[in-house]
């Protein structure tokens, strides 16, 4: 076993019995989430994807946590972004990153916050 499986193991355990949600619902819409392992990351020169003709998005599941939380949020910022029918050009890409990058500081460093939100949307 090299270090690298290790971490992935340990961060596993840190996790807890927490995973990706596989579904997840964007507007109206029912967005399906797959964990990319990281040669199909590379193989997509990207950490993670999202298409609004097939309503899924792809995480690279063997980046640091923090990583997989910035790259999610990006990904679900470009959903937002495109399925709210908001302007396309290169402004996407910097809005969605300046916003992903931002929400997990957020996020990081405000666990009262996730609770809250967590507790507001509950049903
Ligand atoms: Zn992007």
């Amino acid at each position: 076993m090299d270090a690298g499986v290790l971490a992935g193991v340990q961060e596993d355990r840190r996790e807890g019995a927490v995973k990706l949600p596989e579904l997840i619902r964007i507007g109206p819409h029912d967005v399906t989430i797959k964990a990319w392992t990281s040669s199909e990351a590379n193989s997509h020169g990207a950490s993670g994807w999202f298409s609004s003709a097939e309503l899924q998005i792809r995480v690279d599941a063997s980046q640091p946590n923090t990583v997989q939380v910035e790259v999610l949020l990006h990904e679900i910022n470009h959903a937002i972004y495109q399925l709210f029918s908001l302007a396309q050009d290169d402004v996407e890409e910097k809005t969605v990153g300046a916003f992903a990058v931002g929400y997990t500081q957020v996020f990081r460093d405000n666990p009262q916050l996730r609770k809250w939100f967590d507790a507001m949307l509950r049903k």
